[in-house]
């Protein structure tokens, strides 16, 4: 017998925000494409990471509406405005609470104040974007009898975040904690390094899932867990093999296109490449600031 049942789960990948600028070489600077995940039985269904904009949102609506499903919750996997700016519209469309831990909730207000500092520099269309996210007791929903919990996995691309465990589907929705065919962000790592990450990995990899939907994917590849576990474990020893072996940013930039000619979301590996050398360059700076300034 199936245990998953009534359930099932489909991904919408979002493309990137229009943007100006170029990157070193001479590509026009483009966001990485963005996943969000809906869960659904007979008659509900769960939402994740409803994206920035509100073009994201109007596209995404829509093919929500097209499951025909109550939707009950927008989970959000953790505080980077490109998952979550976009939650108030998809919320207000379908009735949903906007739900995530404690900690995510904590780092979403962080990124409310980020905003004029760098999304709204770099994208228009961005709606308002109050925190109204909720925690729920457990930090676990049920949809339809099954058990969707919210796993923290302490830092990956920033600090508390969290990824959505069903086990019913064998599925781990895993917001930037597991990449698929994109450029990891690693700016956030200038400071500590990758430590902390590769054991969010061992706790996302401890879930036994066969399917993993990452925050960051393209479209073209499947879900395999393993694969993109593997993957993302191998880019970051790559990073840490490429920041010993590369003098500058743009060394490490164009090593890493060299060793991953088909992943998407360069403006990702640039900012990353500037954030990451920039801290290195300068010790005596403020690696926050640093680290935004990477961005623009
Ligand atoms: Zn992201």
């Amino acid at each position: 017998m199936n245990p998953a049942g009534n359930l099932s789960y489909d991904v919408f990948v979002n493309d990137p925000p229009p943007q100006d600028g170029l990157l070193p070489n001479g590509e026009p600077k483009r966001f990485s494409p963005m996943a969000s995940t809906l869960i659904y039985g007979r008659e509900d269904a769960v939402l994740t990471d409803p994206g920035l904009t509100e073009d994201q949102a109007r596209v995404l609506g829509d093919w929500v509406a097209g499951h025909d499903r109550n939707v009950t919750d927008i989970f959000i996997t953790h505080g980077h405005g490109d998952h979550w700016f976009a939650a108030g519209l998809l919320a207000e469309r379908f009735g949903a609470r906007v739900v995530a831990t404690a900690g995510a909730i904590a780092q979403m207000q962080g990124g409310v104040a980020t905003r004029p500092l760098l999304w709204d520099k770099l994208y228009t269309g961005i709606p308002p974007s109050p925190v109204t996210a909720v925690t729920v007791p457990g930090n676990r929903l049920t949809l339809e009898g099954h058990d969707l919990v919210m796993v923290e996995v302490g830092h990956t691309d920033s600090d508390d975040t969290s990824v959505l465990h069903v086990p019913d589907l064998g599925l781990v929705v895993a917001g930037d904690a597991i990449y698929n065919g994109v450029h990891m962000y690693l700016g956030q790592s200038a400071v500590g390094g990758f430590g902390p990450w590769r054991q969010a990995i061992d706790k996302v990899e401890a879930l036994d899932p066969r399917h993993i939907v990452a925050g960051h994917q393209n479209k073209q590849l499947d879900d395999d867990a393993k694969r993109t576990i593997e993957q993302t474990r191998q880019y970051l020893d790559d990073a840490d093999e490429l920041l010993r072996t590369e003098d500058t940013a743009l060394g490490y930039f164009n090593a890493k296109i060299e060793r991953y000619p088909d992943y998407l979301g360069r403006l990702i590996l640039w900012v990353t490449a500037r954030a990451l050398y920039g801290v290195r360059e300068h010790p005596e700076g403020n690696p926050a600031l640093i680290i935004l300034n990477s961005w623009l």
